[in-house]
């Protein structure tokens, strides 16, 4: 992806801290700096791909392992009761870095609809 670099692929390359809490091959899963309830996750592919929408057939294990990770990821952080995960797409979907990132919420109740 030609450009500036997103704020998560600085993440991915060290060159901005953020709180890491799992690491693999494939993607990485650290704190959001906004968290929106107790525990607030973000779980994005060290590929980088734009958004949901730019995944590819290609991509399929990698969408799939994103999905297992969050999962995994919640039961490191002892999420047993429940959690919320959101992916936002594009300028509807309110989308404002351009990086796939899996939004992992959990430590209270969650409402629904979402706004
Ligand atoms: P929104 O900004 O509307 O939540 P996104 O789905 O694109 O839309 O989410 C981007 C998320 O990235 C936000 O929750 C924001 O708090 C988080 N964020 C932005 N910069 C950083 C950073 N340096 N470290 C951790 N999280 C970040």
């Amino acid at each position: 992806m030609a450009g500036e670099k997103t704020i998560f692929k600085k993440i991915i390359d060290r060159e901005i801290p953020a709180e890491i809490v799992y690491e693999d091959e494939l993607c990485l899963a650290f704190k959001d700096v906004n968290p929106q309830a107790p525990i607030h996750v973000l779980v994005i592919p060290k590929q980088e791909v734009q958004s949901m929408a730019h995944l590819k057939i290609e991509d399929q294990e990698l969408a799939g392992h994103l999905m297992l990770t969050v999962g995994k990821v919640a039961e490191m952080l002892g999420l047993e009761n429940g959690y919320r995960t959101i992916i936002n797409t594009g300028a509807e979907g309110g989308q404002t870095v351009h990086h796939l990132h899996l939004h992992l919420l959990g430590g209270r109740s969650m409402q629904w609809p979402p706004g």
